[in-house]
């Protein structure tokens, strides 16, 4: 796939405290990218060079293939992490006026607008002040103006942050379908359950480098264990469970069965395989659960921040 968006070797010093450290990252065009991160990590730093806000002290940004440009702008919708609308405007004028400094003719911001607050639910709100909402509506209206202009590469920083889990679902799905729609997503966090669910690419970065990147499935593969999750029913367990740590490295499982099963996590040395541990369990019980313990993207994360550390 072609990459909407380079970042070679991007720097950002503060003073004395380096905030970005020879980044670079590589987002597939149509993808969702997930920026992650520790609080601090540089996450919040890099978007901001990327929307052209501050400027790398090393390094260079292309988008769409060019070197990035202010024109750029136009074609990038961007969520801050610090949510910002004009307090005292209505909300309708207020995502009147910014959807057309965005290059939107009158009528055609109107029509998307009007979209976008029926389904979002927030049609009744067009006439109130922004003051007047409660933070999370005020955060809708933040995203339908991010997204109005159906720009190429969409950024949300920290999106889901300070959304109950209604909307969050919402914003969840809208992501997706604005995937589908064809744009490119790149968002930061650092709450790993919407990684799991949205993202196919992730970067992390920790202290102010890049610390892994890549398709998270490869991630995952690269992350695993060789460890399988098993519930096994016999006569004798405790001669089972003497047997198989004998012959493996064996720990507690917990899952839901319906048996009384011995429940275990079962991790084979690199050179043994599932066909390998199917075939001796196969011969000493009844094999009731039999799954491959596939490393969470929370667990990538903490493992590879320590790692880092
Ligand atoms: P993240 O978004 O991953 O939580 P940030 O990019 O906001 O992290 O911040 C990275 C580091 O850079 C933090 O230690 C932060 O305090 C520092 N930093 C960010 N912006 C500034 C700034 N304008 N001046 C000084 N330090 C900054
Ligand atoms: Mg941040």
């Amino acid at each position: 796939m072609e990459d909407i968006l380079i970042a070679e070797k991007i720097d950002k010093n503060f003073g004395n405290f380096k905030a970005l450290d020879n980044v670079s990252i590589r987002v597939p065009r149509g993808s969702i990218f997930g920026l992650l991160g520790p609080n601090g990590a540089g996450k919040t730093t890099f978007i901001r060079i990327i929307n052209q806000i501050t400027m790398p002290d090393q390094g260079t940004v292309y988008f769409d293939g060019e070197k990035l440009q202010p024109n750029d702008v136009h074609h990038i919708g961007y969520l801050p992490e610090e949510r910002g609308l004009y307090k005292r405007m209505k909300v309708g004028e207020q995502a009147l006026y910014l959807a057309q400094l965005k290059g939107l003719s009158k009528a055609e911001a109107k029509k998307r607008i009007n979209y976008w607050f029926d389904k979002f639910d927030i049609a009744a709100w067009r006439n109130k002040k922004v003051e007047e909402l409660s933070k999370g509506m005020a955060q809708k209206v933040q995203f339908i103006i991010t997204v109005l202009h159906q720009p190429k590469l969409l950024i949300f920083d920290e999106p889901f942050s300070g959304f109950d889990p209604i909307n969050a679902n919402l914003i969840k799905n809208e992501i997706l379908n604005l995937q589908k729609e064809g744009s490119t997503i790149i968002f930061s966090t650092h709450r790993m359950e919407s990684v799991e669910e949205l993202c196919e690419h992730i970067a992390l970065i920790h202290q102010s480098k890049k610390v892994l990147d890549g398709k998270l499935v490869d991630i995952k593969k690269q992350f695993k264990t060789n460890t399988f999750e098993v519930g096994l029913n016999t006569e004798n367990k405790d001669n089972l469970l003497q047997d198989l740590s004998e012959k493996f490295t064996v720990t507690p499982a917990t899952f839901k069965s319906l048996e009384d099963d011995l429940k275990l996590n079962i991790k084979l040395k690199n050179n043994e395989t599932s066909t390998d541990l199917i075939k001796y369990l196969n011969n000493k019980a009844y094999i009731n659960h039999y799954v491959e313990v596939i490393p969470s993207a929370s667990d990538i994360f903490i493992q590879a921040v320590n790692q880092n550390s």
